[in-house]
């Protein structure tokens, strides 16, 4: 994980890194540092977030025009003065950022201290600049190959930046496995582990591959990779509005972002469906569409909520494609020796695009000979360049850690994915598809419709923002919404919540019902709605308290729930995008009550680019 930024131009560096450092900080906010070339190669670093090291900079000597920054998400050492980034070489000629792990690293800590380094850090990253450096002076080349050099030796995953006091207009960059962006700009570069630190300033960037070397000396970009092959930068235009990186009036991006879900699920439809002219178009996919017609089964890799997204998705791909379909923590599908056979199709769905275990699972599914299709919302990341085709969810950066609008754009992009396989194969009849369009263009306004119930959510809130236990509870299609209520409010609140399928609950957790668990049931009128009806008598039988999501005009729930929350009728393959909005309402409101950091809560981070 963690951001990483770097400058060389005629601004501040400073400022443009400290800057460029706040939108990364979803990606690890444990301790931040920055180095600058000003009288010496100085780093200033310290343990907690970018706004402390703002504070304790303050008054000092920052002029540099050369310059990189770090915001860690701690994998090797605790998070602490010392190991925060950058780290110097043994000389402090040399410093380092880096995002990743170097796994080797032990062994060559143990080499090095042999040949009389001393390290001040626990770090894998201390270790590897150490090691720059030994061959550095060993091989008397230049900084960029020893860089290389040592990238042969060392087994692991990174993005790496390093700055050195003997050569003030330089930055050399590499990765692999740790995303890297280079802005271009007019007699300025930057360096950034995506494109928010850099659009202010630039449209115009270069996304490093994997196993590329970037040299900025005196003004000039080279690339090669590290079997020393010279590469031609290819130069791409980023299309983001700088407005969609900052909270516009409300408190915590994680509020803005669910309440831009009516227009983020517009956007991810918006010329590619309209129930007018019958006309459901994924670009994308159009190439490969056919394998997935074709297939003997799906099988989707995810983590995290996007795990629940592939979740929602078996349904409908098996309702409505009537294609078996599986759906594998990317996790354990990459270490169990799978079985992919000729005919199956694997789905990857990834919000930021750079989850390093869903990369892993379908670089071993490609290996396999697998087709496959991603799902992702940052455009230019490392799982839709590795794919075969796929689709961008097109919700705009998502910065809270909590995944909401990112969920919702994911199902509407699988819902749209499912609609088309299932009327090219004959699945569906005309008139079903024809009704799934219309109606897939009528929930950005009832989701609206839900947002409309904040103030009651609130007071609900209120009223469980106390408890330590929550339990959420779903059938069918909402089963997934079960899960994905619990996590939000685990991830952010720090409650402890489980989500079960209704009926499961028989086997086990009911055993937790007592008159102080809330039990959240989402209990919209579907094709399992009179079992769940029957599942809420079980818990109010064991006293539990009730909140119950229902279809509006429900008149049953509400004479047995404690509280209830309506949402509009829709087709129940499309109830989680609606169902879920109230959730994500609940956990907000009640981690801001117990006075959590809900845009950045302790030991996450957004883009988990570490196995
Ligand atoms: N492995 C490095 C560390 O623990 C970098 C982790 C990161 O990506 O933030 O410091």
């Amino acid at each position: 994980m963690c951001g990483i930024v770097a400058y060389v131009g005629y601004r501040q560096a400073s400022e443009v890194i400290i800057k460029g450092l706040k939108r990364l900080e979803y990606r690890g906010y444990d301790s931040t540092g920055i180095a600058l070339v000003n009288g010496g190669l100085n780093v200033y670093k310290k343990k907690g977030k970018v706004s402390e090291l703002e504070t304790y900079l303050k008054g000092m000597d920052l002029n540099s025009h050369i310059g990189m920054g770090h915001t860690r998400w701690a994998t090797h050492g605790e998070p602490n003065d010392e190991n925060a980034h950058p780290h110097y070489s043994a000389t402090r000629n040399l410093a380092i950022i880096h995002n990743g792990i170097i796994e080797n690293y032990a062994s060559l800590r143990k080499e090095l201290t042999r040949k009389g380094h001393t390290f001040l850090s626990e770090t894998d990253t201390e270790v590897f600049i150490h090691f720059i450096e030994d061959i550095y002076e060993k091989e008397k080349c230049s900084l960029d190959e020893a860089v290389r050099l040592a990238l042969t030796k060392v087994v692991g995953a990174y993005a790496i930046v390093v700055m050195s006091f003997e050569n003030p207009n330089m930055l050399i960059a590499a990765r692999k496995g740790s995303p890297l962006v280079l802005g271009i700009g007019k007699g300025e570069f930057f360096m950034a582990s995506d494109a928010t630190p850099i659009i202010e300033y630039t449209n115009e960037v270069v996304y490093l591959n994997d196993q590329e070397i970037a040299l900025v000396d005196n003004g000039k970009l080279t690339i090669k990779n590290v079997a020393n092959l010279p590469l031609t930068p290819y130069i791409q235009t980023v299309d983001m509005e700088l407005e969609a990186l900052e909270k516009g009036g409300y408190d915590h991006f994680m509020l803005k972002e669910i309440f831009e879900q009516p227009r983020s699920i517009l956007d991810c439809m918006r010329g590619r469906l309209d129930s007018a002219s019958n006309r459901l178009i994924l670009g994308g996919l159009r190439e490969y569409i056919k394998k997935l017609v074709n297939a003997d089964r799906i099988m989707i890799v995810a983590c995290g909520t996007s795990w629940h997204a592939g979740l929602v998705a078996e349904y409908f791909f098996e309702e409505f494609c009537r294609i078996p379909t599986e759906v594998e923590y990317a996790s354990e599908f990459r270490y169990r020796n799978p079985i992919i056979r000729e005919g199956d199709v694997v789905i990857a769905i990834s919000q930021s695009g750079e989850t390093a275990d869903t990369l892993a699972a379908i670089e071993l599914a490609k290996s396999k000979g697998a087709i496959i299709f991603g799902v992702c919302n940052v455009v230019g990341s490392s799982i839709p360049r590795f794919t075969h085709a796929g689709t961008y969810t097109h919700a705009g950066p998502e910065i809270g850690v909590a995944s909401t609008k990112a969920f919702t754009a994911q199902l509407t992009v699988l819902n749209m994915i499912a609609l088309i396989v299932a009327h090219t194969k004959g699945t569906i009849t005309e008139q079903k598809f024809h009704e799934m369009l219309v109606e897939m263009e009528h929930i950005p306004s009832k989701v609206e419709r839900v947002l409309k119930q904040n103030d009651k959510i609130h007071l609900i809130a209120e009223e469980f923002k106390d408890v330590h236990n929550f339990l959420y509870l779903g059938r069918g299609y909402n089963f997934p919404v079960a899960l994905e209520g619990a996590l939000k409010l685990k991830e952010i609140s720090y409650i402890h919540a489980e989500g079960y399928p209704a009926a499961e609950m028989k086997h086990g957790p009911i055993a937790l019902i007592d008159n102080e668990m809330p039990v959240v049931f989402i209990a919209t009128k579907d094709s399992s709605y009179e079992k769940v009806v029957s599942n809420i008598q079980e818990v109010k039988a064991r006293k539990g308290r009730v909140i119950a999501v229902i279809t509006e005009g429900d008149k049953l729930i509400p004479s047995m729930a404690e509280f209830v929350i309506e949402v509009p009728a829709t087709h129940e393959a499309l109830m989680p995008i609606v169902s879920v909005v109230p959730l994500q309402l609940l956990s907000y409101h009640m981690a801001v009550m117990r006075g959590c950091n809900v845009d950045q809560p302790r030991n996450l981070a957004k883009s988990v680019t570490v196995e």
